[in-house]
């Protein structure tokens, strides 16, 4: 025992009290929430108490600033920050100068307010959700809606659930468990997170057969795989990524005939699709969904706020039978729509029936803004940041600039939109320069390219330019 110690000299008695210190942090700042001010104390004293133990390496503990006098600032500081990040909601807006349209992090497609009215008047009153007024009796929950899925579709039934990850799940499980489905190796995919195919297929009980090789897959592949045990032939959307070279693939026609004349139903995860044809603008026919049920599969399913413009919510067309077989296994209850998303969607199919999505669904709006209409919008902010730049920071070089830039979110691998970016080119860094705009009170997400940031107006709304001249100012300062 180390008998010239004495316990004056354990350097965790230079600890603040969390409660002193949260006590006087409230006097300080009482804009901050008490829960928030309380566990930031605690935060900030005990990653100090764990910064003091002995270490395992036997290095020597960092020292800390003592609770009193001068060095009490520091902790007061320390603990504020930490009861700010607390308080702040999540999530919070962050303005997308990225141009990528369906950014996976950062939300994927916006919602039209009007979607978002109707599911705020969903959420705060009661509603006929489950309840037929006329007859006084229990309602269909999602009659309605899957009546304009169908009419949108031309498919003979439609469902929606949670998410498209859930529509996948719920169609295999229904459809195929206990038994075989067959998938080319060149379609199982990854779509991020825990999103892989196989997994899926896996959890939801049924036996992954898979053909051909990760480049090349034949008719003759999927015929030869059908057996007695076969419950579906399920092809998936390369979402996210290309095949290219030396490939092939067995396209939905000739997948359905295959179906057909053996008698085993046939299943298009497509991912990402639209119930509005934009083919005319460039997009590719697989991202058009009533184009795809007009090929005959049984199902087709893909997500509501991919492409589609809507909430989050997975969507399923296909055969009644298949479909009202879905409705009833008893896993459809748990991964069910709830009333707010229902409202969107249901607001979101309207607009989509009378023809006006161009207008009123905001990622329609993004994805055909004419080059112009672009062009005209960057220009006006690259004068207002000039003049801010003039006034406060010279040395900072703002530049027009053409450029292309993919739709994002796992769709359309390949495809690039036309674009026009602001380029800002200062002696920071572009790295420090973008990581500056995001740690703006309202970040800012941009591109970063050859030591420059670029700044995509197509994803950015009117009313968020302001922000993002006060957020160039904050990160040029
Ligand atoms: C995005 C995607 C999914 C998952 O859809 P969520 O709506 O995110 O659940 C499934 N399959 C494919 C092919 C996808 O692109």
């Amino acid at each position: 025992m180390d008998l010239t110690r004495d316990v004056n000299s354990d350097p965790r008695r230079v600890l603040p009290s969390v409660d002193r210190l949260s006590r006087q942090l409230r006097g300080q700042r009482p804009d901050l929430p008490r829960w928030a001010v309380t566990e930031g104390a605690r935060r900030v004293v005990a990653e100090a108490r764990a910064r003091l133990a002995p270490s395992v390496t036997g290095a020597p503990p960092t020292s800390l600033p003592s609770p009193e006098g001068q060095d009490a600032t520091d902790w007061l500081q320390r603990a504020a920050a930490e009861a700010e990040q607390l308080a702040m909601p999540h999530p919070r807006r962050v303005i997308n100068a990225t141009g990528v349209v369906l950014h996976t992090n950062l939300g994927r497609a916006p919602m039209a307010p009007g979607a978002a009215a109707a599911a705020a008047a969903a959420a705060v009153g009661y509603s006929n959700l489950e309840f037929d007024v006329a007859t006084g009796r229990r309602g269909n929950r999602l009659g309605s809606l899957e009546h304009k899925l169908q009419l949108l579709s031309g498919s003979e039934a439609a469902l929606a659930c949670n998410n498209n990850a859930a529509a996948v799940f719920l169609a295999l499980n229904t459809l195929a468990a206990g038994r075989e489905v067959i998938v080319s190796r060149g379609e199982l995919v990854e779509i991020g997170g825990s999103f892989r195919v196989p997994e899926i297929m896996r959890r939801a009980g049924v036996k992954l057969v898979e053909i051909g090789s990760t480049n090349r897959t034949h008719a003759r592949d999927y015929e030869q795989a059908i057996g007695p045990d076969t419950a579906l032939l399920l092809k998936v959307h390369r979402s996210n990524f290309e095949l290219k070279g030396f490939v092939k693939e067995v396209e939905l026609q000739e997948l359905v005939e295959i179906g057909r004349t053996r008698g085993v139903p046939v299943m298009e995860d497509l991912g990402s699709a639209t119930l509005i044809d934009l083919q005319d603008h460039g997009f590719p026919p697989e991202s058009f969904a009533p184009a795809r049920v007009r090929l005959g599969p049984d199902l087709v399913c893909f997500s509501g706020d991919k492409l589609m413009g809507g909430p989050q919510a997975g969507i399923a067309l296909g055969r009644q039978e298949l479909v009202a077989a879905m409705r009833s296994n008893p896993l459809a209850r748990a991964l069910r729509l709830d009333k707010m998303t229902l409202a969107a969607l249901d607001w979101t199919l309207s607009r989509l029936l009378e023809g006006d999505a161009a207008r009123d669904l905001p990622i329609i709006r993004q994805l055909l803004m004419p080059i112009d209409e672009l062009e005209a919008r960057t220009r006006s902010l690259a004068e207002r940041l000039e003049a801010l730049a003039a006034a406060g920071s010279p040395g900072v070089k703002f530049r027009l600039e053409r450029d292309r830039v993919p739709v994002g979110g796992g769709s359309l691998p390949g495809f690039e939109l036309e674009t026009v970016v602001l380029s800002l080119r200062h002696s920071r860094s572009a790295g420090e320069l973008a990581m500056r705009l995001r740690t703006a009170t309202v970040p800012v997400l941009s591109r970063t390219r050859d030591e420059a940031v670029l700044l995509d107006l197509r994803t950015v709304q009117d009313d968020e330019v302001d922000s993002i001249v006060q957020a160039v100012s904050e990160s040029l300062r």
